[in-house]
C-alpha cells in the first residue's frame, strides 16, 4: 500500500517537471521564453533600451524564489495530487461529449444540411469554440468574485503578493474541480453541436483551429499575464484583447481595481459587464487581497477558505434566526402554526 502511494508520488512528480519541457504546456520553458522575447521585441519598438530593464520582474530570481512564489509551485504539484482523487478517471471528455450527442439527436436536431464546404466548417467551428470557452471562463471568474461562497476559494488566486507564470496553478482545489467541469462542458457543448449539425464533416482537422489559437495565446501573452512586467497592447487593441498590463490590475491590492477584468482573452465580455479597466506600460501595481491568506503557505491557502466558509455559514444562519424572532413578534399566531409539526401539537385544532 505504502509502496504503491509512494510510486504514485513519485510518478506525478515527474509528469509535473515533464510539462516544464513539453512543448503543449503553457508553462514549458519553450512558451515562457517566447513570451520574454515577446515582451521584449514590443518594449524595445516602444521604449529603446529601457525596454530591457522593463522585463527585469521576469528575470529577478528575487520574484522567482519569493516566498509567494514558492507557494504557487507547492500548490501547483499539491493540486495535482488533489484532482487526480477528486476527479473520477471515468469522467472524460469523450464521454461527455457521447451523453450530449445522443441527447441532442433525442430533442429533434440533426444534420443542417446546409451544404458548407469543411474549410468553412473548420473557420465557424473554430470561432463558436473559442468564444464560448471563452466567455465560459470569463463568467465562472466573475461569478467567484459576485458570491461570497465562491469568493472563499477564489482569493487564494489573488493572495498572491508576487506574480510568476506558476501563479496560474495557485488555486484551491475546490476551484480547480470546478474549471475543470467549466471546461469540460463548454467544449463538450460545441464539439457535440457541431458533430450532430455536420455530420460526416467533422475530423481532426477541425481542431486544428483550436491548437493554433491556443498556441498563440500561449506563444504571446498568457505567461505575461501572471508577471510583474507591466505590458499593454495599446489603447486599440486594449479594447478587443485582454493585455498582461489589464490582468495585472485584476490582481491588484487597491480598492478601485477590484472586481475589474475578469476576462481570459477577449475584453469584450468585461465591457459588456462594466468591469474593464485598461491597462499601462507605466502602471505601479502591489499584487495581493491584503488579508491575513496574503501571508500564509500551503496548507493555510488550503484550509483557509473552508475557515472562512464555515464563518459565512454561521453568519447566514445566525441571520435567518434574527429574521425568524422578528417574524414570531410581527405574526405570532403563523409562527405557532409553522411551529406546530415540531412539537407534535396542532394548534389549527387548539384553535377549534
Ligand atoms: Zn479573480
Ligand atoms: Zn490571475
Amino acid at each position: 500500500m505504502f509502496d504503491h502511494f509512494v510510486g504514485w508520488l513519485g510518478n506525478e512528480l515527474v509528469a509535473a517537471s515533464s510539462s516544464l519541457l513539453d512543448k503543449s504546456k503553457r508553462v514549458s520553458l519553450w512558451y515562457l521564453l517566447s513570451a520574454l522575447l515577446f515582451a521584449w521585441g514590443v518594449l524595445a519598438i516602444r521604449y529603446g533600451h529601457d525596454g530591457w530593464s522593463r522585463l527585469q520582474p521576469y528575470l529577478s530570481w528575487r520574484v522567482w524564489w519569493h516566498r509567494s512564489a514558492r507557494t504557487d509551485y507547492l500548490l501547483w504539484f499539491a493540486n495535482r495530487l488533489a484532482l487526480a482523487v477528486l476527479i473520477p478517471k471515468t469522467l472524460t471528455q469523450a464521454v461527455w461529449i457521447s451523453w450530449l450527442y445522443f441527447y441532442w439527436q433525442e430533442a429533434g436536431i440533426g444534420d443542417a444540411q446546409l451544404g458548407w464546404p469543411t474549410s468553412i466548417v473548420i473557420v465557424v467551428f473554430t470561432l463558436c469554440y473559442f468564444f464560448v470557452d471563452d466567455f465560459s471562463r470569463f463568467f465562472v471568474h466573475w461569478c467567484m468574485h459576485k458570491s461570497p461562497w465562491l469568493w472563499a476559494f477564489h482569493q487564494v488566486h489573488h493572495s498572491a503578493k508576487v506574480l510568476t507564470p506558476f501563479t496560474v496553478f495557485r488555486t484551491h482545489p475546490v476551484e480547480g474541480l470546478l474549471f475543470f467541469l467549466r471546461s469540460m462542458t463548454s467544449q463538450s457543448l460545441v464539439i457535440s453541436v457541431f458533430l450532430v449539425v455536420f455530420p460526416n464533416q467533422v475530423s481532426l482537422w477541425q481542431i486544428y483551429g483550436v491548437l493554433v489559437t491556443t498556441f498563440l495565446f500561449n506563444a504571446l501573452g498568457a505567461n505575461l499575464r501572471h508577471s510583474g512586467v507591466a505590458l499593454s497592447y495599446g489603447q486599440r487593441i486594449e479594447k478587443w484583447f485582454i493585455s498582461p498590463a489589464q490582468h495585472q490590475v485584476h490582481h491588484s491590492n487597491l480598492n478601485q481595481h477590484y472586481d475589474r477584468n475578469f476576462g481570459v482573452a477577449l475584453a469584450i465580455w468585461d465591457r459588456m459587464f462594466g468591469s474593464w479597466e485598461p491597462g499601462h506600460d507605466n502602471q505601479m501595481i502591489r499584487f495581493g487581497t491584503n488579508q491575513a491568506i496574503d501571508n500564509m503557505g500551503m496548507l493555510g491557502q488550503w484550509c483557509q477558505p473552508f475557515k472562512d466558509i464555515y464563518e459565512l455559514f454561521q453568519a447566514r444562519l445566525k441571520r435567518v434566526r434574527i429574521w425568524l424572532v422578528s417574524l414570531q413578534k410581527k405574526t405570532p399566531h403563523t409562527m405557532a402554526l409553522w411551529k406546530a409539526p415540531q412539537t407534535g401539537k396542532s394548534v389549527l385544532k387548539q384553535d377549534k
